[in-house]
């Protein structure tokens, strides 16, 4: 028996086999739960459903997370086909490569606003097409990371938008609670992914984990999915507007 049969979940933010939004499908397919996945654009749409021929008649369908439109047309279509919605999973952040690297002062008003854009506001609004299909309670996951807390080199922006994210998480975990509907994130450590290899310097940041952090190694996607699995799962159920550090426990020394 699985600790999510009967659920369904929608996961956005697989590219790749890399995606932590990957590692957690697999946790969730494992445990259970009925996918929908959705994909970004064209460019991504054939790695999705190729990953996807591998789980159990899943829902694949566009969202490019900017556009409310193409969020309300997802939430449509996860309604017709599952009925009612157990879980979102939001593993999505995005911000211009030339705001990940030198200065954080030289952020650019537009650069600014596109990383907080997407990497921040899309977590509210996904949120709230999911509310109308939780009709029995249900948990909303997001992706953080530390340089929300500390200024990491060329994390920059992005460290900006994940302060927002995190804050996000707790007012709608306010909102959203009367209805029992839980909202919390989860903190991963770094991984090796395609978002990760446009930071600048990610690699020393990678190797510092694992040479500084408790466990002396870095996090995996597969750690992330199965604590994903326990934020969704009935095991979590008295937890919420709570961010989970998932990192080899490297946020708890000084590095
Ligand atoms: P990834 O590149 O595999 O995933 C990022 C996803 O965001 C991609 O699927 C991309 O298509 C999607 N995306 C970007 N803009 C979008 C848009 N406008 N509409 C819809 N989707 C859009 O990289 P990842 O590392 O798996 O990142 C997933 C999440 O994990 C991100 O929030 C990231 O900040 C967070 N995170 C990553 C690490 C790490 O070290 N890799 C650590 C902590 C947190």
């Amino acid at each position: 028996m699985g600790l999510l049969d009967g659920k369904t979940a929608i996961i956005y933010g697989v590219a790749n086999h890399r995606s932590i939004a990957w590692g957690i499908a697999q946790a969730l397919q494992r445990e259970g739960a009925r996918l929908a996945l959705t994909y970004q654009g064209d460019r991504v749409e054939k790695y999705v459903r190729d990953l996807s021929a591998t789980l159990t008649d899943p829902l694949i369908l566009p969202c490019d997370v900017t556009d409310d439109a193409q969020i309300a047309e997802v939430y449509r279509q996860v309604g017709e086909e599952f009925g009612r919605l157990d879980a979102v999973v939001h593993s999505v952040a995005f911000a211009e490569r030339e705001d990940l690297e030198g200065r954080f002062v030289d952020t650019s008003r537009q650069g600014f606003r596109t990383a907080l854009e997407i990497s921040a506001y899309s977590l509210v609004a996904v949120a709230r097409g999911a509310h109308e299909l939780m009709k029995e309670g249900g948990s909303i996951i997001t992706l953080t990371f530390a340089g929300s807390l500390r200024a990491y080199p060329s994390y920059n922006v992005m460290g900006v938008a994940k302060a927002a994210l995190e804050a996000s998480v707790r007012y709608l975990a306010s909102d959203l609670g009367p209805d029992g509907v839980r909202v919390n994130a989860i903190s991963a450590g770094p991984i090796n992914t395609l978002s990760a290899r446009g930071i600048s310097g990610f690699s020393t940041m990678h190797k510092a984990a694992a040479e500084r952090s408790p466990l002396r190694r870095t996090t995996t996607q597969a750690e992330v999915g199965d604590a994903a699995v326990f934020l969704i799962s009935n095991l979590s159920r008295g937890v919420t507007g709570e961010t989970l550090y998932v990192d080899s426990g490297l946020n708890s020394v000084a590095v």
